[in-house]
């Protein structure tokens, strides 16, 4: 959609146009009075996405000009909208009073604000629990800003690490300069590619008020570079105005777990695979009482650490809390009341801030206190949480202020008044009193009045476009006419109305000071925004309040007694025992009807590090994997365990791949998609590495899929050396043990009832004797005459290839060939002509053809009984 030229525009509209132009590719909110105006082809845009009308207004080189118009109270309602579609909205305000217009020329407007996805403050447009990241890449780095809780950082990346960071850091919005190759699925806002590395630096340090950088940490040029990016596209969005952000901080990538997207996306950790926060790690786990709290649990679980004595310090927290149940007590009653200081704060640094955000910050180093209160000499308290009751041990100055200040009742703005206290401030009190002791004497003067011109109806009524009158009723007018000092208003058939200059006088003296006293409410909030911003501490204390929130949370979970403190190392260890899968726990539970979760070990010990694990579908494979994949992922985050015990050596990267890879929609297929994530781990694996696999090879021919599967197992064995859990469906695998020392087959238990099968859901050491798979067809309500067939094929196919699963193995030689990346399989069958199927399809058919080649009313019953013995020659 293009504009047209501005050229010819009415004042009003030049206007438009040059601001347009400011931001071309934003939504233009052009405020006129009550309303944002949106024009052309922006009104066009918006109406389709908000479902609004479209009509026009006025005319533009001779065309008329579509319009369509938000109402100013529900702007932000709309801009949500807007803002989940994707849009970015410029808005457009008016910055002189109506009042102070000359002439016919339009009223100044400027933009005051860019809102785009990844610059958000207001709660409205905010998911509470969840960060909203604005994420900067340039080639080899990453800068990423939370301007809603003034979170700071960077990382040196390379193109491989793109993916896993953004899959992390999930932000609402990315800006890149045009070109820069991004992961498959990234989309980004193009910017103007950054200054030079050196001018990065320095604008950088000069926004944190430091000489370098180097204050904050080590910077690479591009880290640097990306800082700068995101920080200045921060301030565009703010019309120049910078939120209280934390001085950048430097990641070391290292000091994570690493985790592919892929890894992410089959483990749902914050985010479900179906979309929804319902089922994933984070929900089962949760028990944060603070959105800030539930941020940074969310952030732990994001990206789990590498180093053993952060995790142990995490480990120690918890730990503490949940053996001086008193204190926790405490904290969790003064965290339940605590409001969100960190979006408070950062509405308050951009000149957004509501009085309930003054009232945030008051009930938030309340919290503080109380917090500090619960932590007091507590001499044993570990190392974590005695350094964060330092960071909650503020002076009171700022909160005894906060309390004094502050009205018991607050409005929603502060231009509706009230919001400061009274007995705060002198001068404040006294315009107030002026505008009160002026409406006290009016009252009075309605009883002096009465009796003056002896009307003892006679009203005192105050008229929006009259001031204060004398209001009587319209028979007794005429006694007051003989009087000079009463101007006649206004006369109807019912009633008259009168001024006096005792009156106007009065009414101008209470516009006056109210006048003065909201000016003076204005300097008074003003005031405490400045003290609050200078206090330099908050945003530490912010953050502690946020960390006991989350070590209560993990305190809360181990209190029952079924989740443990894993013991971690930093060898190559992996015993646990009774690990559970906290949301299909959950989610069983929920479901009622009585079904347990059954817990399940898993010992990955140096001497059998590979864990195969061969049952049929729906036996509970996926769900064992899983539990194994998360169960580091918590353990690494510092949290509890849902387990009976667990020692776990730390893991650099996890490679989880389970459940169905269909990437058809990207045009993939599956096979190709399995085979490039399974590059991938051998590629990057390390012995240090936990790799987790379901189903490799099952996206191919049956002979492939087996010969890639066998040649993936013995790479994770022999090649990589790294703990493993390999689910598969091909049982021939488990033959491998007596060649592979560290491999240990396991099963899923299944007993097999009446003809029915029945998953125990427990892993045992051995082998699986058949695939159940016909059995799960029935459960899943295929319709009967084809499980029976099914049934027939299977026992047929039984026969033939002898007792399972001894005719192996079926191809000579597999190999795989991984230096530069590339699988390549070389097979062969020895048999594969003397494979069943072929045979039981073609006997089928012929007895099919016979039969339907009788004709039952013309046979003799001899000749019916010799087609008998001939269908029967047949089987
Ligand atoms: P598979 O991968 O073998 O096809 P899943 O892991 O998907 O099987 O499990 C199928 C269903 O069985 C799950 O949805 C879950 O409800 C149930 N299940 C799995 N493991 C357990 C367990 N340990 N205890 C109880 N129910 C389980």
């Amino acid at each position: 959609m293009s504009l047209p030229s501005a050229e010819g525009a009415s004042p009003a509209m030049a206007q438009w146009f040059a601001l347009k132009a400011q931001h071309p590719d934003a939504l233009l909110f052009f405020r006129m009075g009550d309303f944002f105006e949106l024009f052309f082809s922006d009104a066009e845009a918006a109406a389709a996405a908000l479902d609004i009308a479209l009509t026009t207004r006025g005319t533009h080189a001779g065309q008329p000009i579509t319009m369509c118009g938000v109402p100013v109270a529900a702007g932000n309602a709309y801009l949500a909208r807007l803002i989940r579609r994707g849009f970015r909205v410029a808005i457009a305000e008016q910055t002189k009073k109506p009042s102070a217009r000359s002439g016919k020329q339009p009223l100044a407007r400027a933009i005051v604000r860019l809102v785009t996805a990844g610059t958000l403050t207001e709660d409205e447009l905010l998911e509470a629990g969840r960060a909203n990241l604005l994420l900067a890449l340039v080639e080899g780095g990453a800068g990423w800003i939370d301007i809603s809780t003034g979170r700071f950082a960077t990382a040196a990346t390379g193109a491989d690490a793109l993916a896993d960071l953004i899959a992390r850091l999930d932000p609402a919005e990315i800006i890149a300069p045009p070109g820069l190759p991004l992961p498959e699925g990234a989309q980004a806002t193009a910017v103007p590619p950054p200054p030079a590395p050196s001018v990065a630096r320095a604008r950088l340090a000069e926004a944190f008020g430091a000489a370098s950088i180097d204050a904050f940490g080590e910077f690479s040029d591009a880290q640097a570079q990306a800082g700068w990016l995101a920080l200045d596209y921060v301030r565009t969005s703010q019309a120049g105005a910078t939120p209280r952000l934390d001085a950048p901080r430097s990641e070391a990538q290292a000091g994570t777990l690493g985790l592919d997207p892929a890894t992410r996306a089959s483990l749902d950790l914050l985010r479900a695979r179906d979309g929804g926060d319902d089922h994933t790690l984070f929900a089962a786990i949760d028990r944060t009482l603070s959105g800030s709290g539930g941020r940074l649990l969310g952030s732990w679980i994001a990206a789990p650490l590498t180093d053993r004595a952060a995790i142990v310090a995490r480990q120690e927290a918890w730990g503490w809390l949940l053996h001086e149940p008193g204190r926790a007590a405490m904290l969790r009653g003064a965290l339940r009341a605590a409001p969100d200081i960190e979006r408070a704060l950062a509405r308050l640094s951009l000149g957004r801030g509501l009085p309930r955000d003054l009232a945030a910050i008051r009930d938030g180093l309340a919290a503080c206190a109380s917090c500090a209160a619960a932590l007091e000499e507590a001499a044993d308290a570990p190392a974590m949480i005695a350094a964060l009751h330092g960071a909650l041990s503020l002076a009171p100055g700022l909160r005894e202020t906060l309390e004094r200040a502050l009205a018991e009742r607050l409005p929603a703005r502060l231009e509706d008044g009230g919001v400061i206290a009274p007995g705060f401030d002198g001068e404040l009190d006294a315009e107030r009193r002026l505008c009160s002791d002026s409406r006290a004497l009016i009252a009075g003067l309605q009883n002096d009045y009465a009796q003056t011109f002896g009307i003892a109806s006679l009203k005192l009524r105050h008229h929006a476009q009259l001031g204060y009158v004398i209001e009587v009723a319209a028979s007794q007018a005429e006694r007051l006419r003989g009087h000079p000092e009463l101007i006649l208003r206004q006369g109807t058939a019912a009633l008259a109305r009168f001024a006096t200059a005792e009156l106007a006088d009065l009414d101008r003296r209470i516009a006056e000071a109210g006048g003065r006293a909201a000016e003076r409410e204005r300097g008074v909030f003003a005031a405490l925004v400045a003290q609050i911003l200078a206090e330099r501490d908050l945003p530490a204390a912010a953050w502690a309040l946020a960390a006991l929130d989350a070590l209560q949370s993990a305190a809360s979970l181990a209190q029952g007694g079924d989740w443990c403190r894993p013991e971690i190392t930093d060898g190559a260890d992996f015993a646990i025992e009774a690990l559970r899968h906290p949301v299909v726990e959950r989610a069983l539970a929920r479901a009622g009807g009585g079904a347990r979760f059954a817990p399940n070990d898993c010992d990955l010990s140096p001497e059998r590090s590979v864990l195969l694990l061969t049952g049929p579908n729906m036996a509970g494979k996926s769900t064992y994997l899983r539990q194994c994949a998360l169960a580091v992922i918590l353990a690494q985050a510092g949290l509890p365990l849902p387990a009976r015990s667990a020692r776990i050596g730390i893991v650099d990267r996890l490679f989880s791949r389970v459940g169905a890879a269909d990437d058809l929609a990207r045009g993939r297929s599956t096979f190709m998609v399995e085979m490039t994530e399974t590059a991938a781990i051998l590629n990057q694996g390390t012995s240090r590495s936990l790799v987790v696999v379901d189903e490799i090879g099952r996206g191919t021919a049956t002979l492939d899929g087996l010969a890639i599967a066998w040649a993936v197992l013995e790479a994770l064995h022999g090649t990589l050396r790294c703990r493993a859990i390999f689910a598969t469906h091909f049982h021939e695998l488990a033959d491998l043990a007596d060649s592979l020392p560290r491999l240990r087959p396991h099963t899923m238990k299944v007993r097999e009832w009446r003809g029915e099968v029945v998953f125990l859901h427990e892993v045992v050491e051995g082998r699986a004797g058949r695939s159940w798979g016909v059995h799960v067809a029935k459960l899943a309500g295929v319709p009967a005459p084809v499980v029976a067939r099914a049934g027939r094929l299977l026992a047929s196919l039984e026969r033939q290839a002898g007792t399972r699963p001894a005719a192996l193995p079926l191809f000579e030689a597999a190999s795989l060939v991984t230096d530069d990346g590339e699988i390549t399989c070389s097979v062969q069958a020895t048999d594969v002509a003397e494979l069943p199927q072929g045979g039981v399809d073609r006997q089928d058919e012929a007895l099919r053809e016979a039969l339907g080649a009788i004709d039952c009313d013309t046979l003799s019953p001899r000749e019916a009984l010799e087609a008998l013995y001939r269908l029967r020659a047949m089987l």
